[in-house]
């Protein structure tokens, strides 16, 4: 009986496809190892074997399989299985999902190799000039890559050349795989095993004593061995002797020193984990208990702990045991920003255990993570990641902890799967049938209403630790203050009072602005045009500091004119501001102090966070201005005034959830304030002191502000009363997004009637060139989401057969948020 594989192929495929094994391969082939098959023209891609049974596939010939990569699966089993409710639930190919978990350099790729052909010798006279170095060179080696012919050939158009050899005969072209991830080699030194008896050695010494600097490295090599009992690297010889690496090197080659190779993490924790776990107060030690005892009947509590109650240290507590179990813990965090002080806190107490995983590690480092998490090292028994890390290869988990889940950074927008992490999470757990503990001071709407109605245990701290208190928080009207003239730039004269105090006290401030930039707006005040990116629907913001003007959508750039484009008068204005333009005012207003700023533009790199974290962290920046990135769980000792510069822009926002993420943003960036003793104070200047976000935050009154918003959600259909299911076409033609759009909407509306919201244009509606058009569809809790999906995928079906709306990219997001 003929036998088959079906594969996951790492692309937006809807089904796996198979091929044709023996019955060899059969035996030994399991599910989830890589497999190497060609798809497509002459491509070889890196699959993962899927299922192995007789069916032969109805619509093509099947291929064999190119070759085995691993000798055993590099995924779980649960993984797996989780991997298939992503699909099935966010709706896409199990393929995307296995792209987005995988770390890059474990799926091999292939590479097209240039040889000779061996039946034909060209005559030099015949060939070209670069056809003539090409076959040159093959003459050296027995073939060259696509980048080897580039710089022979010293340009990087080389393609046509390639092909006209092929056509001529003169060279034929294959595709190899390569290894991506490389593993990190320490080079390490011994003394040949012939010298261990006191005889030799003394022979040996005596020989040497003709070549002192050889003799030095050998007695040092003695020193060190004496000192500790491990191997000693190469690089420790050649400093602890003082001599050069050439030196070692012909001790080497005189076969007296032996090297060798260890494999080694290129993450490495290096400190020690002494600290012991700090005891519990006893508004924490009740917390622990009642998070313990909701987790007998529930798998999933939430813990509602205002900021700075402790929530950490009730985490550790619970890691704590997980660890004793022998038991995985996954720890989610919202945003990588907020890994490098996390991490720290936790490997003081449980040192080596902690695995790091997140986008701005290399590949090969998360490999390595991936890899140990697969044998089921102690090493990475605790891992701290982002979003992604739900994707890991946990074989036995016990608990996940998702820190701040009302973060929307735990939704992916773009590219599918565009899964919730925490929501991911939770079932991810229920495969390991582990216990899931999400936390926050401003829990989403969602956990809150599934902790109020009993789906999730509930636990509250109302106290921050130690009984500090809550900060102060004062409304500052900003039309008042305009209109009595108290203002200087963006700072009215109240916040410029408490920041003069502040910082006579030596204590530091946060301003928070949620615009990056100098100013979002640049118009002629002649003829009131504004600049706008070329490829987006969006007006360009001024950057300064490079005298630019940038979209934030696209990164396209230009330099900041001086006369009006449109009219050509120098009566160029800016309106608005961000970030940039604050930084400058505080540094008129406080010349003596040292203002740094934290947003997209100052934190790229491996490093940008972290040296901006470190620096604040240790008193040399007074006051830091930032966006969002400022609010996330970061623990600050010495904060005491927190600024918002304009809380309008966030309340405005057009989103049904503009304002459960208001009352969040405000909140959290508040708790930054006053987390010792020192009583913080925070200052937030509005237009509408009087509106009742503002009220409820300064209040600190969330369950008012819950039960209002969920007040609207019941009227107006939204989650979590609702699902949300949102369908976006995007096509650089305006009338055939139109068209594409229109169609789809009437054929639902057919099924789901009035249910159906749209199309229309989001507020921003080209970017990046693209027409964007959104169809809401709002799902009630008695309609099956199964049946709903269903019915999306059939009207999908028939939308691609029609010829004029394929080219239309079609984006499902579910739970959109
Ligand atoms: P949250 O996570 O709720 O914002 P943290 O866990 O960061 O709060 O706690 C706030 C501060 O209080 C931290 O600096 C933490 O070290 C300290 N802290 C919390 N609990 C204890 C405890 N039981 N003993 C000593 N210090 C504590
Ligand atoms: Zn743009």
């Amino acid at each position: 009986m003929e036998i088959f594989l079906d594969v996951i192929l790492p692309i937006p495929l809807q089904k796996a496809f198979t091929y044709h094994i023996t019955e060899a391969e059969a035996d030994f082939i399991k599910v989830g190892m890589r497999i190497a098959v060609p798809f497509g023209k002459n491509k070889i891609y890196t699959a993962l074997a899927y299922q192995i049974h007789n069916n032969p596939p109805v619509a093509y010939e099947p291929k064999t399989i190119h070759q085995i990569l691993d000798e055993k699966p590099i995924i779980t089993e649960s993984q797996l299985k989780h991997w298939e409710w992503i699909a099935g639930y966010y709706m896409c190919s199990l393929g995307e999902v296995m792209r987005a978990s995988l770390p890059n350099a474990l799926i091999l790729e292939s590479e097209t190799i240039i040889s000779r052909n061996e039946d034909i010798t060209p005559k030099d006279a015949e060939l070209k000039d670069d056809e003539f170095l090409i076959i040159e060179a093959l003459q050296y080696q027995t073939s060259l890559k696509i980048q080897d012919v580039i710089s022979i050939l010293d340009k990087k158009r080389v393609l046509p050349v390639i092909k006209e050899m092929v056509e001529k005969g003169l060279v034929q072209l294959h595709e190899e795989l390569y290894e991506k991830y490389q593993p990190k080699l320490v080079r390490y030194v011994k003394l040949d095993e012939v010298f261990r008896t006191e005889e030799k050695l003394q022979e040996l010494l005596e020989l040497l004593s003709r070549a002192p600097k050889q003799r030095e490295v050998v007695l040092s090599l003695f020193t060190l061995q004496a000192r500790s009992n491990k191997p000693i690297k190469l690089s420790e010889l050649t400093k602890t002797s003082g001599a050069s690496t050439a030196i070692v090197k012909a001790l080497i080659d005189k076969t007296i020193l032996k090297e060798y190779h260890i494999q080694i993490d290129r993450v490495q924790f290096e400190g020690e984990a002494d600290g012991a776990i700090k005891e519990l107060s006893v508004e924490q030690n009740d917390a622990l208990n009642a998070i313990e005892n909701h987790f007998e009947e529930k798998s999933v509590t939430l813990l509602h702990g205002v900021t700075s109650s402790g929530k950490t240290e009730i985490y550790v507590n619970l890691i704590q045991k997980q660890l004793e179990q022998g038991k995985q813990v996954l720890y989610l965090l919202p945003e990588i920003a907020l890994t490098t002080q996390l991490v720290e806190r936790l490997q003081y107490y449980f040192g080596e255990k902690i695995a790091v995983f997140h986008s701005r590690y290399s590949s090969n480092e998360r490999v390595e993570v991936w890899n140990n998490l697969l044998s089921q090292k102690t090493k990475a028994q605790i891992v701290v990641g982002a979003r992604s890390a739900v994707l890991l290869p946990f074989s036995d988990l016990g608990l996940i902890v998702v820190d701040e889940e009302h973060e929307q950074s735990y939704k992916q927008f773009d590219p599918a799967p565009r899964y919730h992490a925490r929501d991911a999470a939770i079932v991810l757990a229920n495969f390991h049938k582990a216990k899931v503990l999400l936390g926050s001071a401003t829990p989403s709407l969602e956990s809150y209403f599934n902790a109020s109605s009993g789906k999730y245990g509930l636990v509250e701290l109302t106290k921050r630790y130690n009984n500090v208190l809550m900060p102060e928080i004062e409304l500052v009207d900003l039309a008042d203050k305009h209109k009595r003239k108290r203002m200087k730039g963006h700072f009215s004269d109240r916040l410029i009072e408490e920041m003069t105090i502040a910082l006579h006290e030596s204590q530091q401030i946060i301003l928070f602005q949620n615009r990056r930039g100098f100013s979002p707006i640049v118009e002629c005040l002649t003829c009131g045009h504004s600049p706008q990116c070329p490829n987006c629907d969006v007006s360009l913001t001024f950057h300064q500091y490079r005298n630019q003007l940038r979209c934030h959508y696209c990164g396209f750039n230009t330099i900041m004119m001086t006369n009006c484009e449109a009219c050509g008068n120098a009566t160029i204005d800016t309106k608005g501001f961000g970030t940039e333009q604050i930084e400058e005012e505080v540094k008129v207003l406080f010349p003596e102090h040292q203002v740094a700023r934290m947003d997209l533009d100052t934190t790229r790199g491996k490093f940008g966070f972290e040296k901006l974290i470190t620096n604040f962290d240790q008193g040399e920046i007074d006051v830091l201005v930032g966006t969002q990135m400022l609010t996330k769980g970061l623990d600050f000792r010495n904060v005491k005034l927190v600024g918002i510069m304009n809380a309008d822009n966030l309340l405005n926002f057009p989103d049904f959830r503009a304002h459960e993420r208001s009352y969040q943003l405000m909140s959290q960036v508040a708790g930054r304030a006053g987390r010792t003793d020192l009583r913080g104070k925070v200052l937030i200047q509005t237009y509408n002191p009087h509106h009742k976000i503002l009220q409820q935050v300064s209040t600190n009154a969330y369950n008012e502000m819950f039960t209002e918003q969920m007040n609207d959600r019941y009227n107006y259909h939204y989650p979590p009363i609702f699902r949300l299911i949102k369908i976006t076409f995007k096509h650089k033609d305006y009338n055939k997004v139109n068209a594409a759009s229109d169609w789809f909407a009437t054929s639902l509306r057919q099924v789901f009637k009035a249910n159906v919201l749209g199309p229309e244009f989001p507020p921003i509606s080209r970017i990046r060139n693209l027409y964007n058009k959104n169809i809401l569809i709002k799902i009630p809790q008695n309609q099956s989401l199964a049946k709903t999906k269903e019915a999306i995928m059939k009207i999908h079906n028939s939308f691609n057969a029609v010829k004029d709306f394929r080219p239309v990219r079609v984006v499902l997001n579910i739970d959109n948020y």
